[in-house]
């Protein structure tokens, strides 16, 4: 079954991604932090996502391109995916550039997904067994705070608990009673892409829980 968001529960997501830009800009502003002029660039950057619900808003957003578009995006995603697993099997990292980063803008920026818009400024977040996990940003907002040479305790933080939790309440919404049947999404951008639309495994009678 392909994966069609509903209505709702994409206008739930597109507020939350929303709630987690104003949760990033509020730490940026405070440390005087920004991506202009940056060196790097850190949609090169090699990290796997886990959510259907992400995975299809992306698509919703490819979806409303132009059908010209879509098809290069496409072809950027598969060569990249190509790449990647060329790279992995001679047991390298990938770093490459993401296939919606064109000339150095995201094509789907409204559609970009939660790691896309946490990185950067350093973060605080609680794991589900308690143990609390701090993240210090990208190297450039690092140097940053080191000029700054202020308290480690006085930091500002992005706290990504709760907008984390919320995530997965969503996703729970979506996948609900197909949980037990669906494989883990472990994927790259380039792979949500380039595989389609997620699908979730069609219920049978076997399947009660459906
Ligand atoms: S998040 Fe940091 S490293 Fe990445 S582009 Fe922005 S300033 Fe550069
Ligand atoms: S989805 Fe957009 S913001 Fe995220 S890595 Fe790709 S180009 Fe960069």
């Amino acid at each position: 079954m392909r994966l069609i968001l509903p209505p709702g529960l994409a206008e739930e997501l597109r507020i939350l991604y929303e709630e987690m830009e104003q949760a990033y800009d509020a730490v940026a502003q405070q440390l005087g932090h920004g991506c202009d002029g940056c060196p790097d660039n850190c949609c090169d950057s090699y990290f796997l996502h886990h959510t259907y619900i992400e995975w299809a808003y992306l698509w919703q957003g490819l979806a409303a391109l132009p059908e010209d578009r879509r098809q290069t995006l496409l072809s950027r995603a598969e060569a990249y995916e190509r790449k990647a697993q060329e790279l992995i099997g001679l047991g390298q990292r990938p770093k490459l550039m993401c296939p919606l980063n064109e000339e150095g803008r995201c094509s789907l920026y409204a559609h970009r997904l939660m790691v896309c818009r946490t990185h950067g400024v350093p973060a605080t977040m609680t794991r589900p067994d308690g143990r609390q996990l701090r993240f210090p940003g990208c190297f450039r907002c690092q140097e940053l705070v080191e000029s700054k040479g202020g308290a480690e305790d006085e930091l500002p933080l992005m706290e990504r608990t709760q907008l984390l939790k919320r995530l997965v309440v969503l996703e729970q919404k979506l996948v609900v009673g197909k949980r037990h049947m669906a494989p883990k999404v472990k994927r790259t951008i380039a792979s949500m892409l380039s595989s389609g639309p997620p699908e979730l495994p069609h219920c049978s009678d076997r399947t009660p829980k459906c």
